[in-house]
């Protein structure tokens, strides 16, 4: 038996989305999720800012383009900043989290 064609759906039948207003992140301090904490080495940072770029949570924080420590209320210690620093430098090293 042939089927018969379906209309396709158009954007009225969507559900209706969520638009969340900005920053609203900064009210969920994740860094009580760590098992591990990245440790940053002021004096081994070249300040290239790959970790700052890299870190998804903007928890490396940055001042007049040098890096300044990491904001443990937000990291939730993915390691991706000590990955991502260059091999040469080693400047973060990730330790394991004491509560
Ligand atoms: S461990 Fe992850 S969340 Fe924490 S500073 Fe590094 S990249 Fe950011
Ligand atoms: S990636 Fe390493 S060297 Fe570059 S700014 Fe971050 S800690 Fe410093």
């Amino acid at each position: 038996m042939k089927q018969e064609k379906k209309e396709k759906e158009g954007w009225r039948e969507l559900p209706i989305g969520l638009i969340l207003g900005a920053a609203t992140c900064l009210n969920f301090e994740t860094g009580d999720w760590r098992s591990e904490k990245p440790i940053w080495d002021a004096e081994k940072c070249t300040h290239c800012l790959i970790c700052w770029v890299y870190c998804p949570d903007s928890a490396i924080t940055v001042k007049d383009g040098k890096v300044q420590g990491i904001d443990y209320r937000y990291c939730k210690g993915c390691g991706i900043c000590a990955e991502e620093c260059p091999p040469k430098i080693k400047a973060i090293t990730m330790v394991r989290e004491e509560k």
